[in-house]
Formats: C-alpha cells, structure tokens, sequence
C-alpha cells in the first residue's frame, strides 16, 4: 500500500516537474518555443489578425501570465501598450524584466530605424529603439531561436539536450530554405513598394526592396485621403511592384490607391505573423510570404 502510495507521489512530483508554461506575446515566439520545447504548454496573448501594438490587457491574459514559468515577447516597445500593466497585475515574479525567465527577442538581435523625432502622446505607434516587427527577417528569427533556446536551457537545465537537439533541426531546415527563398524572390531585388506601417520593415531589407511610401501617415495612424493623393502623385514615376499590408489592417485605403493608380490587382494583404503554432508554421508562413510576394513581380 505505501509503495503504491509513494510511486503515486513520485509521479505526481515528476508530472508537475515537466509541466513547463511558457506565456508568449506573439503567435512568432509561441510558435519557435514549440519547436524548441515540444512538451511545454504554451499560451499565446495575441493572433496573426491583432495588430501586436494593441491588444486590450484582458483578466484571462493576466491569469495566463500568473501561472507562466517563462515569457517571450518581442520587447523594443512593441508591447508597451499592455504588457508593463499585465506583468504588474500578474504580480509573478518570474515574468519581470531582468530575470532569466523574462526573455525578449529584441535584445538579441540589430534593430533598424529607430524614430529620431520628439515623442509625444499624439506620435502614434512609433518605434524609438527601432523597428520591433523583427521576425520578418528569417537571419534574425535564426538568432532569436539560438539565444531563446540558449536561454531555455539555462533555466530549464534538464531540458537543455533536447532543445539543443531541437534548435539544430529548425536551424538546418531554415538554413536550406533561406537560399530557396531568396532565389525564388530575386525579381523583387531593387523593386519599389508600397506599404503599411513599418510590418515587414525586415522583410524588405533583407530581399532589397525599396519602400518608397507608408500609407499610415504616422506610425499607428490610419491613412488619410490627402495623405493617399501625395503618396499617387509621388509612386506614378517609381512603378512599385504593389502595396503590400497586414491582414489587421483595414484594406480600404490600400485597395482604393491600387485602383487608383491602375494596379487593382497589385494589392497584397499577408498575414503579419504565423497563423497557426503548428511545428512547422514558421516555415509554411515564410513560404506563403515568398510565393505571393514573388507572384507580384510576374
Ligand atoms: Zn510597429
């Protein structure tokens, strides 16, 4: 009786021993914390359809974060909006800047086109330590993934040989597809392009297109018409390759400059961020980005 007993405990200590949760801020970092640790329960605050600068700090989201052993956000101010209020109510040690189990992707990587203006209230989403919508560049998705799952198997000691194991996989996998893809995008190399807030900043830089003009007239502010008539009047010379924006979004103003300027079918709406957490997401979501970007330049 007490030998069944005790090896009903020890497996109760050693189910609760594995069961890491691991909150994450956007469905990128859900989705790379699944291929480094497979096993954890990973909670995700936001979707591929919310603008990640936005989302409401909602009682469920502060529950989440509570129960989390380890967070991974983006930083750089992308959750400035909510994530300082959510850490707070959470009130879990273990989720609060500077501990090794609070990690942000940001830190690990050269940022771009940090805001050089004042900052006021009224400046809209701008980005002042840089652009933060990092993980469309697939080189720095490959240094998050090796500094998260260093990083992992620092506080999680026993899980360190498998998510090295892991991390070597998906850099394997990535690094054969980084050369596919760049070859299947070539046509876009020194292309102009028109696009929506600073989203696919990365994206752009690392195929060498060149965005000629934002619809948003500031960062987080929604286009306006005067500031559609100046952006037709100065892309009418440059012949971009399309207007490329964000499934969260709204499509209106994109949809009616494409028409406008006689390149209806021009108009590309893509998905911000994985759609779904799936092991291979990040991969599926890098391709459908290529394909559909590539079918442009046709
Ligand atoms: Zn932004």
């Amino acid at each position: 009786m007490l030998t069944k007993a005790l090896a009903a405990l020890s497996l109760a200590i050693t189910c609760q021993a594995q069961a890491i949760t691991i909150f994450a801020c956007e469905p990128e970092w859900a989705a790379l914390t699944k291929v480094l640790l497979p096993e954890a329960g990973v909670r995700t605050a936001t979707t591929h359809l919310q603008d990640p600068h936005h989302i409401e700090a909602r009682p469920s989201l502060i529950a989440q974060l509570r129960g989390a052993d380890f967070a991974v956000c983006t930083g750089a101010e992308l959750e400035a909006g909510w994530l300082p209020m959510l850490q707070e109510r959470a009130g879990n040690p273990k989720v609060q800047n500077g501990q090794p189990t609070m990690f942000y992707a940001a830190q690990h990587v050269e940022l771009v086109d940090p805001f050089k203006g004042a900052i006021t209230p009224f400046s809209g989403d701008v980005h002042a330590h840089g652009n933060p919508h990092l993980h469309t560049d697939p080189r720095r998705f490959m240094q998050v993934a090796k500094a998260l799952a260093n990083r992992l198997g620092s506080v999680f000691p026993d899980k360190k040989p498998l998510v090295d194991q892991n991390l070597g996989k998906f850099d394997a996998d990535m690094s054969s597809k980084l050369l596919a893809w760049e070859k299947q995008a070539a046509a876009l190399k020194g292309r102009a392009v028109i696009t929506q807030h600073a989203t696919f900043g990365y994206l752009w830089l690392w195929l060498g297109l060149r965005p000629i003009a934002d619809l948003e007239p500031k960062p987080g502010v929604p286009p306006t018409a005067a500031h559609l008539e100046k952006i037709m009047a100065l892309s009418q010379s440059q012949q971009p390759v399309g207007i490329v924006i964000a499934q969260h979004h709204d499509p209106k103003p994109g949809r009616w400059l494409a028409s406008s300027m006689g390149m209806p079918s021009k108009m590309l709406i893509l998905p911000a961020t994985v759609v779904d957490e799936r092991p291979d997401s990040i991969i599926r979501w890098f391709d459908q980005v290529i394909a559909q970007l590539s079918a442009l330049a046709k």
